[in-house]
């Protein structure tokens, strides 16, 4: 089996098919990654000051290290191998390369200096490679952040938090010190419709109150509105969202020089400035009645499109597919698949579910075709070799109180790995 993505559904696949195992039947398992890390968004997404749900990534090592894995990482499906190659070398190939690139609002203005994507700050903050030499100008006192999902929450709080809180994290250098000489003291995360709409989850609202140097401010008219709209039979999860928003319009805001408020019925028109944004106009959501902010940073996270690959049918950001089945021999799980949606854990009942039906579609295995051999120009990181490089950034990390200190630039991952 060739699994091409090493992110959570790239292991959680190849996790249920070691499950599917028996007497009569084994799999070998290649699973290739375009990086040279593994891991996807468990280590290029999920925000640093949350790190426990990183250790997700146990579960993927013990996947990888069960015997019948090898890891293909610094190897692209498009660049270094074709979907055909693929397709011809393994028994059936499963896609798990995700979606990576940012929606756009488009409005006007939405190219100017200091508007960016979530799917560009994010992994610029979490070390990924591709984003290193990003400018990300955080010159302005207000910054805002467009969308009303975790992502949107996340990079709201990355830019709202006191940047000491990330020195035991593993934030890469390069943001650290940009968060530390930032002037951004207010962040607004807008939202387009009402709170009860918002796909925040409630565990992620209930920790914001817990932030030691963020007046967090929600409008308590905005929730009782929401709660008025919502009507009686409210769904659980809206409920437990209201709820929690509501804890923290109760708050006193505690005076702290930081502040994250949110903005509820808000669609964003035009951003403005003469080179960089300077400002950013909304209309109140449903009417014409227009308003505008003062900001020089605009980050939109209102989801994310699968990159195409050449030779897989896309459709609205997805890979077209039916319960992931693709075309003969070829499956797709996780986002890629599903798009933007659930977290991290949705990944496996989803992968297992594609697992399954690709077992049933199963004929005679073929003949084994290595693909290291048509890898020969390629510096391919092994399993070996990413151990090599996780052990050097978590010893950089011990001395600094840290769970790792992550290299950013390839080539110095390539030299971690001892190629
Ligand atoms: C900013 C952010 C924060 C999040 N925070 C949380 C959280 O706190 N908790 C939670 O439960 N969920 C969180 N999620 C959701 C979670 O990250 C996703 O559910 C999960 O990562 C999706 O898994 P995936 O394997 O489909 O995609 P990904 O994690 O994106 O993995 C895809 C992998 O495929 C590789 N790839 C792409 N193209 C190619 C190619 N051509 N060749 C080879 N490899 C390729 C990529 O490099 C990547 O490693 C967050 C998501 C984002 C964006």
């Amino acid at each position: 089996m060739a699994i091409v993505g090493a992110g959570p559904a790239g292991y959680f696949a190849a996790q249920a098919l070691q499950n599917l195992q028996s007497d009569d039947l084994a799999f070998s398992i290649d699973i290739i990654e375009r990086l040279p890390t593994p891991w996807g968004l468990v280590r290029s997404g999920v925000a640093p000051d949350h790190p426990k749900i990183k250790t997700v990534a146990k579960v993927f090592e013990k996947v990888a290290t069960a015997g019948n894995v090898r890891l293909f990482a610094n190897v692209e499906l498009g660049r270094d191998i074709s979907i055909e190659d693929l397709k011809s070398a393994y028994d059936a190939v499963v896609i798990a390369t995700g979606s990576s690139l940012g929606k756009k609002l488009g409005i006007p203005g939405e190219e100017l200096a200091g508007s960016m994507s979530a799917a560009t700050f994010v992994p610029w903050y979490n070390a990924h490679p591709d984003f290193k030499d990003e400018q990300v100008d955080l010159s302005t006192t207000t910054a805002v952040v467009i969308g009303a999902g975790n992502v949107a929450m996340d990079v709201a709080r990355m830019l709202a938090l006191e940047p000491s809180e990330l020195d035991p994290t593993d934030t890469a250098d390069h943001a650290i010190d940009a968060f530390k000489s930032s002037a951004v003291r207010t962040v607004i995360i807008s939202a387009r419709r009402g709170a009860e709409h918002a796909a925040f989850t409630s565990p992620e609202l209930r920790e914001l109150p817990k932030l030691e140097h963020t007046n967090v401010i929600i409008e308590k008219r905005d929730i009782d509105e929401a709660v008025a709209r919502a009507g009686e039979n409210i769904e659980k999860d809206v409920k437990s969202n209201l709820d929690a928003m509501s804890l923290i319009a109760d708050q006193v805001p505690a005076g702290h020089e930081r502040t994250m408020k949110f903005q509820f019925m808000a669609t964003p028109k035009e951003i403005r400035g003469s080179d960089k944004v300077e400002e950013i106009v909304f209309t109140k959501t449903g009417s014409d009645e227009e308003f505008s902010i003062k900001c020089g940073l605009v980050i939109t996270a209102i989801g994310y499109e699968a990159a195409p690959l050449e030779g897989i049918p896309y459709e609205r950001g997805k890979v077209v597919n039916t319960d992931g089945r693709v075309t003969e021999n070829l499956y797709v799980v996780g986002w890629a698949k599903r798009g933007p949606s659930g977290v991290i854990g949705t990944n496996k009942s989803d992968a297992a579910d594609v697992m399954k039906l690709l077992l049933e579609d199963l004929k005679e295995p073929k003949p084994v075709t290595d693909i290291a051999n048509a890898l020969s120009g390629v510096e391919v990181i092994t399993q070996g070799h990413w151990e090599a490089i996780n052990a050097a950034e978590v010893a950089a990390g011990e001395a600094k109180g840290k769970p790792r200190v992550k290299s950013v630039a390839r080539d110095e991952l390539l030299k971690l790995a001892k190629l």
